[in-house]
């Protein structure tokens, strides 16, 4: 045989066996975050994982008609994937991280398994734990704060830390843990917060009102006592920062209204959602949730109900 043929022969063998051999499938997608300007601010949104639910748990009083309706129109079926998103805002002064994800801690429960990329994205999106100048917690959700540590100590050393007073109050207090000596939070917040305190890195705030240039606290209690919101502000353009206000876009936008035991007071939660929709709409805000589709930034508009309008990448 021609050694032409002969190599012609092994190059068909070769690639019948590549050929054969399916490839795995690798599950990853591109590191988790996304950038859009405020003005001259920057806004990075950072992932911190995708958690599965199924609409009912979250929205209980919901119809299995109104729920499979509603995810239809949105594309999804149960159980669909839940954002987890963290947002790092760069005021040109100032380096801004709210929320931190949960640090991989309580990653036993079906409600955090899987989460914890924060950091990792963090650095894919071109920044450093050591870099964040302030921390802003919407509230005290093992999503938000669980990455405020790394074993016993503070996952973003330079960072000041800030937080609602009514928010962390429930804690603080000397008395906490023999007025709720069943309740688990209580150590595990304290563990998250003592290593701040000790460094002199914590400062509480009392009311709505600037925290930094071009960020200032609105209070949108209901999800937690102390939940609060976050507005970004520059050269006229404005993004608020929802936090927990809404967990199931697919249903919380055209009906604010529903209740969800995940909120500790579901009339305030439900007054929030109105109060921060309306006001959303009317004025024509970019918004950011934690839980919104990663990531997480879109607009409102008010039709016979609220619609939601994503940023497309
Ligand atoms: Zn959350």
């Amino acid at each position: 045989m021609k050694p032409q043929i002969i190599g012609t022969i092994a190059l068909f063998i070769a690639g019948v066996l590549l050929a054969s051999e399916s490839a795995s499938q690798t599950k990853l997608q591109a590191p988790g975050f996304y950038r859009l300007m405020v003005g001259a601010i920057e806004v990075t949104a950072l992932n911190d994982g995708v958690v599965s639910y199924r609409t009912a748990q979250i929205l209980p009083t919901a119809t299995p008609e109104q729920i499979t309706k509603s995810l239809y129109e949105a594309g999804l079926t149960d159980p669909w994937g839940m954002s987890y998103n963290a947002y790092l805002i760069n005021t040109g002064g100032k380096l801004v991280l709210i929320d931190t994800g949960t640090g991989g801690k309580l990653a036993d429960s079906p409600f955090f398994a899987g989460t914890g990329r924060l950091v990792a994205n963090l650095h894919a999106a071109g920044y450093q734990p050591e870099l964040i100048d302030e921390i802003y917690i919407t509230h005290l959700g093992p999503d938000h704060v669980g990455g405020l540590t790394k074993g016993k100590r503070r996952t973003f050393p330079n960072a000041i830390l800030r937080a609602a007073r009514s928010e962390v109050a429930v804690f603080l207090k000397p008395d906490a843990a023999q007025t709720n000596p069943k309740d688990w939070r209580i150590p595990f917040w304290r563990d998250l917060f003592q290593p701040y305190i000790n460094a002199g890195k914590f400062q509480p705030f009392d009311e709505d009102g600037p925290l930094a240039n071009g960020i200032r606290a609105v209070a949108t209690p209901g999800h937690t006592p102390g939940h609060t919101s976050y507005l970004i502000e520059s050269k006229g353009q404005k993004l608020l920062v929802l936090g927990d206000l809404i967990l199931v876009a697919a249903m919380q936008f055209a009906d604010p209204s529903l209740p969800t035991p995940f909120d500790a007071d579901q009339r305030g939660g439900i007054a929030q959602r109105h109060r921060v929709l309306e006001l959303a709409s009317r004025e024509d805000y970019l918004v950011a949730g934690a839980h919104l589709p990663f990531p997480g930034l879109g607009r409102v508009r008010a039709a016979a109900a609220y619609r939601w309008i994503p940023v497309h990448p």
